[in-house]
């Protein structure tokens, strides 16, 4: 009866000061001994976190620069003193811009990258992070396997070759298993790349999607969709960003193949928790 009067009580004080419940994210406790995975909302860019169950983490690139701090404080949220594995899925700005002062305030165990040529001043300052860090980068490319747990793999799919025309094909795409759960980040990888990884008859199924390249046209192709075959897709982009991501033939190919959708732009950060059987996801907003 108490306890019922206090719920009443906190209902009644969400609704006065306009608090919305759906806004509730669980906490790093809520979600302890499960896979937790936050796409975080970064704007025009991706960063995505994930906690496993035995209490290890990892980093999937950081945003750009001005969204280091959100990164940071999202992660120390989730009481993350130690990011086990980072990695950088290709040298662009709105994947590492903030990534540099991810790694100074974190302790780091291994790092990833591809092996792709880059001059940015934000590229060079990444590399100085790592070196002052007393870091080595283990190259990131197809066949690489990180064995986290005994019930947890994540193994990367690509980069198939050593050099691409475009930037965006050097992403290193990583396939994380739990149990009977998958999921697929795929960074910016375009349809080269994704050719080049059906190529290779690499296992790809997975439930949940990270939409390659912010929902752009030039990724997703519908052979790559069709093996992937996700019940959930992610997309993470900026609201009202300059290139019109996501693109609507995406947005309706990941629909016809009856994935549900949900989008930094629109749901802010989303959080995805696996118990290796079943995924429920929760949004920062509606
Ligand atoms: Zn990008």
């Amino acid at each position: 009866m108490k306890k019922s009067i206090y719920a009443l009580l906190i209902l009644v004080l969400c609704a006065i000061s306009g608090y919305q419940i759906s806004e509730y994210i669980p906490t790093q406790t809520d979600t302890q001994g499960k896979l937790a995975v936050s796409f975080i909302d970064v704007g025009q860019g991706d960063s995505t976190f994930i906690e496993f169950p035995g209490g290890k983490t990892a980093l999937i690139d950081a945003g750009e620069a001005d969204y280091s701090e959100t990164v940071i404080a999202y992660l120390q949220s989730r009481q993350c003193k130690t990011i086990d594995y980072v990695i950088c899925t290709h040298p662009h700005s709105d994947h590492i811009g903030g990534m540099a002062e991810v790694l100074t305030s974190f302790d780091i165990g291994e790092i990833y990258m591809p092996r792709a040529p880059h001059t940015t001043n934000t590229y060079e300052r990444l590399l100085l992070a790592v070196q002052n860090k007393g870091l080595t980068i283990h190259t990131a490319k197809a066949g690489v396997t990180i064995s986290v747990e005994p019930e947890v793999t994540m193994t990367m799919v690509a980069p198939n070759a050593e050099s691409y025309e475009e930037m965006n094909d050097y992403s290193a795409v990583v396939r994380l298993t739990y149990g009977d759960n998958a999921f697929l980040f795929t960074g910016d990888a375009e349809t080269v790349s994704e050719k080049e990884i059906l190529d290779s008859g690499q296992s790809l199924g997975a439930d949940v999607l990270k939409v390659g390249h912010h929902g752009s046209s030039t990724s997703t192709h519908k052979n790559f969709l069709k093996a992937v075959a996700p019940s959930y897709a992610v997309i993470s982009c900026g609201d009202g960003n300059d290139y019109g991501h996501p693109h609507n033939v995406i947005v309706n190919r990941l629909e016809n193949c009856g994935a549900q959708i949900y989008r930094t732009d629109l749901h802010g950060t989303v959080l995805a928790i696996s118990d290796g059987n079943r995924i429920a996801f929760v949004t920062e907003e509606e």
